[in-house]
């Protein structure tokens, strides 16, 4: 038996948030450790190899805002930079501030307990190691477990297979290979746009389409790169005023004020803006107003008529059980085009559904289709997943998952009633999820850090959350839901997830706050210069 490690601060994850995380608390000369379960830093980063893997966020407003150094030294390649870049720049974070020394990898958190007499919490890794932490703050990210079909026969093929989250460090081999990719959500669309050019034969196996539009990428020479330098004050600041976090801000001239023929022109020159200026400087009706809906969301599906060749093909890729923007909308390049390929095929497996994996194949209920390789880009057990992933016991003992068993109930995303000095950066019902995920984790970094040192200060031992007021902000949550389309769309937005008990269709899980960035950042910051009134001391 090793001895108890102790810690004031357990920081858990080494993403993009934990990264930031123990910075903070470093820089406060705090003691904190890091536990990580990969072997590496990065997160999302160091997980999401698959071909195609990029941000769909301008890499400018993606990257951390809190080190002038960094703004200065780090040259952002392409408007949207791709994964291995991506880990690069993390990694070159954690490397300029000694970050490394403060994290131990290979250090999986399986289960949490917290005890009321002596206000610890009692990890246990899954080594066996046990470590107890005044504090513990939860990074562990919005989508970081995959999930896998329940279908027969899974562990029959013979050939390779693999999540997209799990795709290997090694290359793959793709050339003359027959391909399955089953899933057309963001990765499988980038999956499937990348890899069209490179594989023998590529069948698609699509359940339900997604919109999906241009991303329109482009390199940034050092010009550029010099200009958005000098610009950063200014970028931070747009991002900070708008709904999604971006520098993209809404239309609000009036949908219904504009002709039909001025809103296409409008329409038109948005379709060509790079990421997701398509979604977040449209009018702001489309995502309220039905007849709005419709409307654009017709003007897309003209747009994938005019680039997929075979009007059979192009009416399945076009959704039609939910208006554009209502799910969280994939970015793409040349991902229609692929269709058009004489070796990539669409299988609707809506009209013709998977009966099982076999050794050599998928058969479906019309056909076996032959294949070598199986990419599943089957999504994620989404924003509470990584909490379920952990047995984490609170007051009384009660476990967390059981009180999250119909969806997540939190004070902001911060905090959670019955698990005191349980801060969550990231957390479910914050806007990690809805908005540009990193200016919404530094926000969230620097609140948590705040409401930390506040503790600290006054010898606090012990933070939890009113329960009347996680009561309120669940209700607040609730409401901004269901003032936007999205409330009647499945996606993991609203916590639906087929492979995964309890997650399916029909059932929403309030697990994203979609009152916007500022509203949110403004709620934060009042109930810090309040001096946070509805947060139980002791
Ligand atoms: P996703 O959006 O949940 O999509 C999963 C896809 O798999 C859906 O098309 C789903 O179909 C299909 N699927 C799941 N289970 C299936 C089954 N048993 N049989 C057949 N089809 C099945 O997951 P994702 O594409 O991984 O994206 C998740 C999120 O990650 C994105 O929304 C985005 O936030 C993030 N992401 C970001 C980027 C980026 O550019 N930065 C890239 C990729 C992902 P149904 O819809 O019918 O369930």
């Amino acid at each position: 038996m090793t001895e108890t490690q102790h810690h004031e601060v357990v920081v858990i994850g080494a993403g993009v948030s934990g990264i930031y995380q123990i910075k903070r608390l470093i820089d406060l000369g705090i003691d904190a450790m890091l536990f990580e379960a990969d072997e590496d830093l990065g997160g999302t980063w160091y997980r999401n190899r698959y071909p195609g893997a990029r941000f769909d966020s301008e890499s400018y407003t993606y990257g951390y805002s809190f080190s002038q150094e960094v703004l200065d030294e780090w040259h952002w390649k392409e408007r949207f930079s791709p994964q291995p870049e991506n880990l690069r720049y993390l990694n070159f974070v954690a490397d300029k501030f000694h970050l490394r020394r403060h994290m131990r990898f290979n250090a999986r958190v399986d289960a949490m307990v917290w005890d009321e007499i002596a206000r610890l919490w009692h990890l246990t890794l899954q080594s066996g190691e046990t470590v107890t932490a005044r504090f513990v703050i939860s990074c562990i990210g919005v989508l970081s477990i995959p999930t896998l079909p329940r279908y027969e026969g899974i562990d029959d093929f013979e050939g390779d297979a693999f999540h997209t989250y799990w795709w290997p460090k090694e290359p793959v081999p793709l050339a003359g290979r027959r391909v399955g990719v089953v899933g057309t959500g963001a990765t499988g669309i980038q999956v499937i746009a990348e890899i069209a050019d490179k594989v023998g034969e590529l069948t698609v196996f699509q359940r339900r389409p997604n919109w999906s539009t241009p991303l329109n990428n482009a390199p940034i020479s050092e010009a550029e790169m010099a200009a958005i330098r000098a610009r950063y004050d200014e970028i931070f600041a747009n991002c900070a005023e708008s709904p999604g976090g971006f520098e993209h801000v809404p239309d609000r001239r009036g949908f219904w004020s504009l002709t039909p023929e001025e809103r296409v022109a409008f329409w038109d020159e948005l379709y060509e803006r790079p990421g997701f200026a398509i979604l977040q400087s449209n009018f702001v009706e489309i995502f309220a107003d039905e007849a709005a809906n419709r409307e654009f969301s017709e003007y897309i599906a003209g747009r994938i008529r005019e680039r997929v060749k075979d009007p059979e093909v192009a009416e399945k890729l076009i959704p039609k059980d939910h208006g554009f923007g209502t799910q969280r909308l994939p970015l793409e390049t040349n991902y229609f085009e692929a269709y058009n390929r004489d070796n990539v095929h669409l299988v609707d497996v809506t009209e013709t559904p998977i009966e099982r994996i076999t050794r050599t194949g998928i058969q479906t209920t019309d056909a076996h289709y032959e294949l070598d390789l199986i990419v599943f880009a089957t999504g994620f057990n989404a924003i509470t997943g990584a909490f379920d992933h952990m047995e984490i016991r609170g007051t009384g003992g009660r476990v967390l998952g059981e009180k999250w068993r119909d969806g997540p109930s939190t004070w902001l995303g911060v905090l959670t009633h019955g698990f005191p000095n349980l801060l969550m950066v990231a957390g479910p019902q914050s806007v990690s999820g809805s908005t540009n995920f990193p200016r919404a984790i530094e926000g969230g970094v620097n609140w948590v850090t705040g409401l930390l040192e506040h503790a600290l200060e006054h010898g606090y031992t012990r933070i939890e959350a009113d329960k009347q007021a996680e009561q309120e902000w669940v209700e607040e949550v609730i409401r901004a839901h269901e003032r936007i389309l999205l409330r009647r769309s499945q996606g993991w937005f609203t916590g639906y997830n087929s492979n995964v008990e309890g997650h399916e269709a029909g059932k929403v899980r309030y697990q994203a706050y979609f009152g916007t960035a500022p509203k949110y950042a403004a709620k934060l910051e009042a109930e810090a210069t309040a001096g946070y009134p509805q947060v139980d001391f002791r």
